[in-house]
């Protein structure tokens, strides 16, 4: 490129210079780019575009060819907002949106349906770029639901005030007798037919404007791009160099362009995450151990006694395969799942008394401390009259329990250890821990970025691991969020469930509800009730203070009803639990602390308030709670779905009661980028990489990282510097890397 002996100040700028010295940016601009996360200029290179425009030639307002597909450039001159009816909400409610716009010749009537969303975004004085069908509407020209971009010569005009005689400030905005072309220079670029970015922006900060910042860049920036992977390594996997794949990224000559542009970033996205994970797990095989357990037919007979039941054939089945693992000095990594109900308890009590067979610790973490509460009481139950040592550890504990049971736990006088996150924190010391169980974890983040020490002073010792989950998680999703764990599956539910009936009712229904309801809790069958919140806040929601005074004044008059939620302290919450437990309670009041591992098999009746709130697997979750007993049960949730989101919900959560089929539903309706949300992972979200489309890609960046870490586990040949650079700056605190690399 000709630009590499530019003498002007641009040709002296580097990917890593601050934005603001960027041609046209300055201080003003560079603060409006720290909102959009860009700070220097190889992060604007990597501001890529989130969708493109495809621009035919714009043609003048009154040549617009009636009936055909044609683009017309102009200013707003005037909008409104007509509501549909009942205030525009729900589907169908109609509303619309006009705006007319001007050009130096005419003016063009537009027109958007249900776009109640069009009146924060455009107002008169802005020049649009509109691309629809043409129509004749009262002699008018006019464009129904067209595409728009929305310029910003105003803006640019404004920008310069800075430094820039104010006179031309005044000329461009509002120009508009003159013609759209007003804005100084930059009138003609966009007449051409062409793709145009549109990239994430802000209303200070348009697209347009960011647009024409990087086009100003690009001629620089590009080839100071150093690709990590060399020519052949791009040419058996058909990739394009980096510069070229943010080239074509920024200015793509058609959309194959695009296609072949985000194929190179996306596999780079994967290739670093399965990296890590590889350099981890290569890491956590060669370098650490974990305590192997012993096993034979006389351990597996006493552990089995002590369960009030035969573990069915799936259950059968884990076991065998978390023994397997145990018996091992290769720290297991393991992943649980199966649905609600299924039966994994047992299962992670198996592995955990295994550890106490070998005279070493084991610990359950729990989620909440309502569940890591009905986990210590049912395990007790279970190891009624036997030896095994085990202690509750929460937050809820005073100073002093706290610290004499940590002490306890440090001498190994203690088997098994039951919490909440708590556990996992730096003060707790075990003597010998052998097995972590996690349960309903989904945070896993958490999980990912400790490496728990098993021995204090030992620091390559770690426990073996499990991780459960209620929410069965698709191989390609397990792939990104945990890289290679091992996964057990536990599919059927163990014998004589009852099957739930589901009802998705109105709030009108809301008297009929309750009085089924009241005659069945009479006839001797417990409830929940589930509220989205404790008390009732100006959003005018039902809440579980008011609504259980509500229900004892009505319907259940005469009933015992109680209320749970995360603001009780723990002994008063355990009380009500255990009142429930032992049916002296009939209804439950409770918020969604009672969401996940609640196991109460008596209660069969369930309604959920203001069920349009809960997420898919929330919901799932909470009717989970019921159908664990003899009783035929029965799950109501009353819903005002507003959203399409919202009704195929509802409809999803009506139709099946099989987890795996639930979370199918959650995939489609949520997609697979909510899913892999940091929320979830605790990791950088993938940004280019959408699992939809690339799961080729992405086994083949598993393979790729894969053979790369056998041939070099920790990427120290010379040849992966720039990768391993990035590696670590892309994951190294999220996977926990700086121990491992
Ligand atoms: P989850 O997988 O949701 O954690 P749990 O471990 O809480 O499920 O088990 C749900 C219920 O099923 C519990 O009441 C448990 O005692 C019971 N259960 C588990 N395994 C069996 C089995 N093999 N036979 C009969 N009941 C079982
Ligand atoms: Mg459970």
């Amino acid at each position: 490129m000709s630009d590499t002996a530019d003498p002007t100040s641009a040709g002296s700028l580097t990917l890593g210079t601050p934005i603001q010295y960027a041609p046209g940016v300055g201080a003003r601009r560079a603060q409006l780019f720290a909102k959009l996360g860009v700070r220097t200029i190889a992060d604007l290179i990597k501001h890529i575009p989130h969708r493109y425009e495809y621009h035919a030639g714009q043609t003048p307002i009154l040549d617009l060819p009636i009936g055909q597909i044609a683009t017309a450039r102009g200013v707003v001159v005037n909008c409104r907002w007509a509501g549909g009816m009942g205030g525009g909400r729900g589907r169908g409610g109609g509303g619309r949106f006009t705006a007319q716009i001007r050009d130096d010749h005419g003016f063009l009537d537009l027109v958007w349906f249900n776009a109640r969303y069009m009146r924060d975004k455009v107002h008169p004085g802005m020049t649009m770029i509109v691309t629809g069908k043409v129509a004749l509407y009262n002699d008018q020209r006019q464009m129904a639901n067209p595409k728009f971009v929305l310029m910003d010569e105003d803006d640019e005009a404004a920008a310069d005030t800075d430094n820039v005689d104010p006179k031309q400030a005044t000329l461009a905005p509002g120009d508009g007798g003159d013609g759209g072309d007003g804005g100084g220079g930059g009138g003609d670029k966009w007449s051409d037919e062409r793709y145009r970015p549109i990239y994430p922006a802000t209303e200070a900060l348009p697209t347009g404007a960011i647009e024409r910042i990087i086009e100003d860049l690009l001629p620089t920036a590009l080839p100071q791009i150093d690709d990590h992977f060399d020519d052949a390594y791009r040419a058996e996997r058909d990739l394009p160099t980096l510069a070229d794949a943010y080239r074509m990224l920024h200015q793509p000559a058609d959309e194959d362009e695009v296609k072949r542009a985000r194929r190179r970033l996306a596999y780079d996205e994967l290739l670093l995450l399965q990296l890590g994970f590889a350099m981890k797990r290569k890491h956590v095989q060669t370098e650490l151990s974990a305590p192997p357990l012993r096993w034979s037919d006389a351990i597996d007979e006493h552990i089995r006694e002590r369960f009030p039941f035969k573990l069915t054939k799936d259950q059968d089945t884990v076991v065998r395969e978390l023994a397997a693992d145990l018996q091992k000095p290769i720290p297991m990594n393991r992943l649980l799942q199966g649905d609600v109900g299924s039966g994994k308890t047992v299962v992670a009590l198996y592995a955990m008394l295994m550890a106490v067979s070998s005279n070493t610790q084991a610990a359950l973490m729990a989620p909440t401390e309502l569940l890591a509460e009905q986990h210590f009481l049912s395990i007790s139950r279970m190891l009624d009259g036997s030896t095994v040592r085990i202690a509750l550890l929460t937050g809820s504990l005073s100073k002093p329990e706290r610290t004499a049971l940590l002490y306890k736990i440090e001498r190994g006088e203690v088997d098994i250890v039951i919490g909440t996150q708590a556990l996992i924190s730096e003060t707790v010391q075990f003597n010998d821990l052998a097995v972590v169980v996690v349960d309903e974890q989904h945070r896993f983040g958490v999980v990912q970025r400790a490496v728990i020490k098993s021995k204090a002073g030992d620091e390559t010792r770690v426990p073996h691991t499990l991780v459960m989950t209620a929410t069965p998680i698709p191989r390609t999703l397990s792939l990104t969020i945990f890289g290679d764990l091992d996964v057990s599956t536990i599919r059927h539910l163990p014998p004589g469930r009852q099957p739930i009936a589901t009802r998705v009712v109105a709030p009108d229904k809301e008297e009929e509800v309750y009085g089924y309801i009241a005659e069945r809790v009479r006839a001797g069958e417990q409830a929940y009730v589930v509220l989205p919140a404790i008390d009732e806040s100006e959003s005018g929601l039902k809440a579980v203070r008011s609504h259980a005074a509500e229900l004892e004044k009505t319907w259940f008059a005469g009933l015992n009803v109680a209320t749970v939620h995360g603001q009780l302290k723990r002994i008063t919450r355990e009380r009500i639990m255990q009142r429930f437990r032992d049916a002296k309670l009939d209804v439950l009041v409770a918020t969604t602390v009672i969401e996940v591992g609640v196991d109460v098999p008596n209660a069969s009746i369930m309604v959920v308030e203001h069920a349009e709130r809960f997420g898919l697997a929330q919901l799932h979750q909470l009717r989970g709670r019921v159908g664990r007993g003899e009783r035929k049960s029965l799950c109501v949730f009353i819903a005002d779905p507003t959203t399409d989101d919202a009704a195929a919900r509802m409809k999803a959560i009506a139709r099946t009661t099989d987890g795996f089929k639930i979370a199918e539903a959650d995939l489609e309706i949520r997609g697979m980028g909510e899913l892999l949300g940091t929320r979830q992972s605790g990791l950088p979200p993938l940004k280019v990489a959408d699992l939809t489309k690339h799961m080729e890609l992405l086994a083949l960046a598993n393979r790729d990282a894969h053979t790369m870490i056998d041939a070099d586990p920790k990427l120290t040949d010379a040849s992966h510097d720039l990768l391993r650079k990035r590696l670590v700056k892309q994951y190294g605190e999220a996977l926990g890397l700086a121990d491992v690399a």
